[in-house]
């Protein structure tokens, strides 16, 4: 336990230091990169550059450094296979008639469900007897990491392969707040999906890429109406996934998070793709820097087993 505390201390330490190493040196990257803390210092916000970027997190933010960190590389060969662990059931996925939120934190663009249009259904969520004891965990986001180019994007890879994107479905225990799920072990059950560009257009995830246009830049929110349901944002084929116990891919990189990726991809346009690769990382009134590359490098597996399920 004291060797644990001295490392946080170590870290909090050498957060500071860099912090105002960068500050002296770099004046112009701590205009657009600081920000007040709760308790009135000024931090460095995080970013995918190379500055404060993905290298840079475990020491501002010392749980980037923890031994379960995600994304990690998914090998067929190496996941053991584990016909109890699915399958994932999904409730209200095939809900009509949402409404959502998008919103770009500069970081990512999340959408929220807001609001359901009458008769109001029950809210999406998802069950797995293998996540937890109690084992109903509620949506609470949706959010995108994508690639500059083709060639890369996804956040896990497969098989050595990257994809050009990559949809998270965040949920969270049930029975917690997000602030306690966030510290709570399995407080999140994410689904992920490879995204792939195809030859046509996919019409679930057009209100989605026809939104982005009104949330450019950073801090910037708008409702759209979705009248596809969830499910069809997920790849259609969902027989086969990997599970694996790991974390946030962003800062503060909490290990609480039961992830499972699914082995086949969704498919959208070139089109729809190069909307996201439009948006902006900075605010409007400032000099337009595009949000883009936004996904973590793979992590070390660290021992960890790779479950896979559906597998023949
Ligand atoms: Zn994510």
């Amino acid at each position: 336990m004291d060797r644990v505390l001295i490392l946080i201390h170590f870290f909090m330490f050498v957060k500071t230091l860099l912090a105002v190493v960068i500050s002296r040196s770099h004046p112009s990257l701590l205009k657009t990169n600081e920000f007040q803390t709760s308790d009135g210092y000024v931090a460095l916000e995080w970013n995918y550059e190379k500055n404060l970027g993905p290298r840079f997190w475990p020491f501002l933010y010392p749980g980037c450094a923890g031994i379960s960190q995600s994304p990690v590389a998914l090998r067929t060969v190496d996941a053991v296979s584990d016909p109890s662990l699915g399958p994932v059931e999904l409730f209200g996925y095939n809900n009509r008639y949402l409404t959502m939120k998008g919103f770009n934190n500069g970081h990512v663009v999340k959408f929220q469900v807001i609001a359901h249009a009458p008769p109001r259904p029950k809210p999406a969520r998802l069950q797995n007897s293998r996540y937890a004891v109690d084992n109903s965990y509620h949506l609470a986001e949706i959010h995108i990491h994508w690639g500059n180019a083709n060639n890369r994007g996804s956040e896990h890879s497969l098989d050595g392969r990257y994809f050009p994107a990559e949809i998270h479905f965040v949920h969270k225990l049930s029975r917690l707040s997000m602030d306690q799920a966030l510290n709570t072990p399995k407080g999140l059950a994410v689904l992920g999906a490879f995204i792939g560009i195809g030859q046509t257009d996919n019409p679930a995830y057009e209100p989605i890429t026809a939104s982005l246009a009104g949330i450019m830049y950073k801090n910037m929110s708008n409702s759209l109406p979705f009248r596809e349901t969830l499910r069809k944002l997920l790849p259609q084929d969902v027989s086969q996934f990997f599970r694996y116990d790991g974390s946030l891919t962003t800062p503060t990189c909490n290990e609480v998070v039961v992830w499972t990726v699914y082995k086949n991809p969704v498919w959208i346009s070139m089109r729809q793709m190069s909307s996201f690769r439009r948006l902006m990382k900075t605010y409007q009134n400032e000099p337009p820097q595009p949000l883009r590359d936004n996904f973590r490098p793979v992590q070390p597996i660290n021992g960890r087993q790779i479950y896979k399920y559906g597998f023949h």
